[in-house]
């Protein structure tokens, strides 16, 4: 079989099925009305971490046998979460292709070790969703756990990250997590699982759409015959001929341009961005140079570093010279307040009689 979790340019990979394996039926069902969009990979759980007691818990190790014995005729490979050495050794036994460790599984390195261990040697496809806090030490130390048990064929999943209130999401995408995964770990496959950010229907192909211009490399999406009827994540379920029409719908975009005009145009854009950068650099160091200066006159002079009336002088006339600049409000203000914090920091130093030098060591 060829290596199913690789980085390729050509087209996402789709892992797509129900949050739970819920009755033989409906996983032959989902198999076969999956089968025709070309899925990558069949997802199903079998035990379901649940967050409180009393909900459907998954069909356990019954189900395996349904997923593998739908899918196998299909030629489509499937993968279930595992949460310990257990259920590792009953998905494999069971004919199971590749396993998924959950978002509270990835929390935990005991566990994580002990799947890892459990996996030796089996060389198993893994699929590590990202922790449930946005910590992504903890996200790349799963997946090292299971590299350093000789594990080669790994992707992670990227499902969002956990909040108190306060988002239109279920799980907070946090898209600087997932990026700066893919800079540390720059050929690891990097999935988009947006059902699980959403919670929802709604901002589905949106999530998806973002998912695939930040460059990541497919999605692991929710999909049941009957998604209202489902036992499980209901809310954010879609049924196979809607996942057809969302991936109709994506527009695939590439990190690199194929063209060599696009590829040469881009680089001429590029070295502007960089001179430009370059500018901006010098431009702040000027600017903190004269702060430094200001710091020495209000030390001598006994004045505070503070004065709110100069900041709110100072965000008003620069929200006013701002505008029409096409610049959004968020933009400016987190640009200035990490000028003025910078500012405040630097003022400081010069206070306490302290070199910058000093403070960098
Ligand atoms: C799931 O994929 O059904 C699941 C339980 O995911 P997560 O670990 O991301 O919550
Ligand atoms: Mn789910």
């Amino acid at each position: 079989m060829l290596p199913l979790l690789v980085r390729r340019p050509d087209r996402p990979v789709i892992i797509a099925g129900p949050c739970s394996a819920e009755s033989e039926a409906q996983v032959y069902e989902s198999a076969r009305q999956l089968a025709p969009l070309g899925i990558d990979m069949m997802r199903a759980g079998v035990w379901k971490p649940r967050t409180r007691p009393g909900s459907f818990e998954g069909r356990g190790a019954e189900a395996l046998k349904w997923l593998v014995e739908s899918t196998r005729p299909l030629g489509i490979p499937v993968c279930v979460e595992v949460a310990g050495t257990e259920h590792v050794e009953l998905a494999l036994k069971a004919g199971i292709t590749a396993v998924w460790i959950g978002a509270r599984t990835t929390v935990n390195p005991f566990m994580v070790q002990e799947i890892a261990e459990a996996l030796q040697g089996t060389g198993t496809p893994v699929l590590v969703k990202n922790p449930v806090n946005p910590d992504v030490d903890l996200w790349i130390g799963a997946l090292e756990r299971l590299q350093k048990v000789g594990l080669t064929q790994l992707a992670a999943v990227h499902r969002g990250f956990s909040t108190y209130r306060g988002t239109p999401y279920r799980n907070s995408p946090n898209w600087a997590v997932p990026i700066e995964l893919r800079r540390r770990m720059p050929d690891l496959p990097i999935y988009c699982d947006p059902s699980h950010i959403c919670g929802s229907r709604i901002l589905l192909a949106e999530v998806s759409q973002r998912a695939i211009d930040l460059d990541l490399d497919g999605l692991m999406v929710e999909v049941h015959p009957d998604p209202d009827h489902a036992l499980s994540d209901a809310k954010q379920q879609i049924t196979p001929q809607r996942l057809g029409a969302l991936l109709a719908g994506l527009i695939w975009r590439r990190p690199t341009a194929t063209d060599l005009d696009v590829a040469h145009s881009l680089e001429e854009l590029r070295a502007t961005i960089d001179r430009i950068d370059h500018e901006l650099i010098d431009r702040l160091a000027e600017r903190m140079e004269v702060v430094r200066g200001i710091g020495g006159f209000k030390k001598e002079h006994s004045i505070t570093i503070l004065q709110h009336e100069r900041w709110n002088e100072i965000l008003n006339d620069r929200a006013a010279y701002a505008s029409g600049k096409a610049l959004t409000h968020k933009f400016l203000r987190d640009l200035l307040d990490a000028i003025h914090a910078e500012s405040i920091h630097q003022q400081t130093l010069i206070m306490d009689g302290r070199t910058l030098d000093e403070q960098q060591r």
